[in-house]
């Protein structure tokens, strides 16, 4: 059967195998080579086989599929998520503006802020949920790039894609969606119309808590901002490791399967806990008490991911005796992997992030539901 025709599952399910006419690897091998010999002449043996920082036919596997997945003309995997975020920003000249919504991932926040105080880019949060607000933010300042992050963390707040990208067309803007949140098969930001996607593969499409990653896509191949982002990574490095990518290729392999449970669970436990006494709210785009479910569910169309947050009816304290008490959900921080994992997201992030003090950071894990549900019982139970 053509791949092309194939559904991502089956994709995923094969990812980098059965390619290798020599051996018939079911599984690829990692390529730790860093350069590659020429012959008599200064000929390379194999055209594409230079230097592995580009080089690296695990690279290529892997950006082949993600690119896939995302409907995108392209993709190139970094270090980490924040490389290939670092990357992006870079495509923006001094004098030029970035649009950057407000109450994202914390470290996204600190990186913009610090980098454009240096660089004498301009920086301009705004909240782009609101679409008046980014209306007038757009209109103002005419952007050269607008930086989402669908659905947000840790309030889970969903910006309408669709809309972001035609208001900014107006100016002309690069829309790019940060979707670390949901992974391509729960929501293609550029089918939206966003111009770039990027993801932190350490989370979700890894799925096991022991590779940092990034990936950037494109939809469009040809545009000065890929041309910079390609040229970006193999000037400044910023590359994925050899068996780095071949761990990320291999956690891709049972992605839908992972999405599939941490999907159903988590929505299954925000439902739970949504009406719980000790639970001032629930936040997560799969109930109809978030005010951004309906947009989630246009734009979301494979359920709405593994990352919530709970908000404790309580204290900051409070809050923190029920991290103290949980037994199965381990307290650490990230996201997206099979172990759930709780975080006091204040804590970590200090007092100026604007983090409420009572809010807890969930990622579900693919543990049983039931299991999941008594721990989180028994240690509200705690204060
Ligand atoms: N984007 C989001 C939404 C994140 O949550 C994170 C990390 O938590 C990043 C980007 C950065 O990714 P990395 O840790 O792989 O650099």
């Amino acid at each position: 059967m053509a791949r092309s025709t194939l559904h991502p599952d089956s994709l995923l399910a094969h990812a980098g195998g059965g390619s290798d006419p020599q051996t018939g690897a079911v599984v690829p091998p990692i390529q730790p080579s860093t350069t590659f010999v020429r012959d008599e002449n200064y000929e390379l043996i194999s055209s594409g086989h230079l230097y592995s920082r580009d080089d690296n036919d695990l690279f290529r596997k892997t950006e082949g599929l993600l690119a896939a997945l995302e409907g995108a003309e392209d993709s190139r995997l970094f270090a980490s998520g924040m490389a290939a975020i670092a990357a992006i920003m870079r495509t923006v000249r001094p004098g030029e503006t970035i649009l950057l919504q407000s109450g994202i991932y914390w470290g996204t926040t600190v990186f913009f802020r610090r980098n454009t105080e240096r660089t004498g880019v301009r920086l301009v949060e705004v909240d782009a949920t609101d679409l008046d607000a980014l209306s007038a933010a757009i209109s103002e300042h005419s952007p050269k790039l607008v930086f989402l992050e669908v659905p947000s963390n840790p309030f889970l707040k969903v910006a309408d894609i669709r809309a972001a990208a035609d208001l900014a067309k107006s100016c002309g803007a690069t829309v790019c969606v940060d979707a670390t949140a949901v992974t391509p098969l729960i929501m293609k930001p550029l089918a939206l119309g966003a111009d770039l996607v990027v993801h932190s593969a350490t989370k979700a499409l890894n799925g096991h808590s022991d590779v940092l990653g990034g990936v950037v896509s494109t939809s469009r191949k040809d545009s000065p901002d890929w041309t910079f982002i390609a040229q970006e990574r193999h000037d400044a490095g910023a590359v994925i490791g050899s068996f780095e990518a071949w761990l990320l290729l291999r956690g891709l392999r049972t992605l839908a399967l992972r999405v599939e449970r941490m999907n159903a669970n988590a929505q299954a436990f925000a439902a739970h806990f949504d009406a719980h006494p000790k639970v001032e709210s629930v936040l997560y785009p799969g109930i109809s008490s978030h005010i951004g479910h309906d947009l989630a569910k246009a734009q979301m169309t494979g359920g709405y991911g593994s990352l919530m947050s709970l908000l404790v009816k309580g204290s900051k304290a409070d809050a923190l005796k029920v991290t103290g008490a949980l037994n199965l959900f381990q307290r650490a921080t990230s996201l997206g992997g099979v172990e759930s994992l709780v975080e006091h997201r204040e804590t970590i992030e200090g007092p100026n992030s604007g983090i409420p003090g009572t809010l807890l950071r969930l990622s579900i894990g693919i543990e049983h539901i039931d299991d999941l549900i008594s721990d989180m019982e028994q240690a509200l139970a705690a204060f």
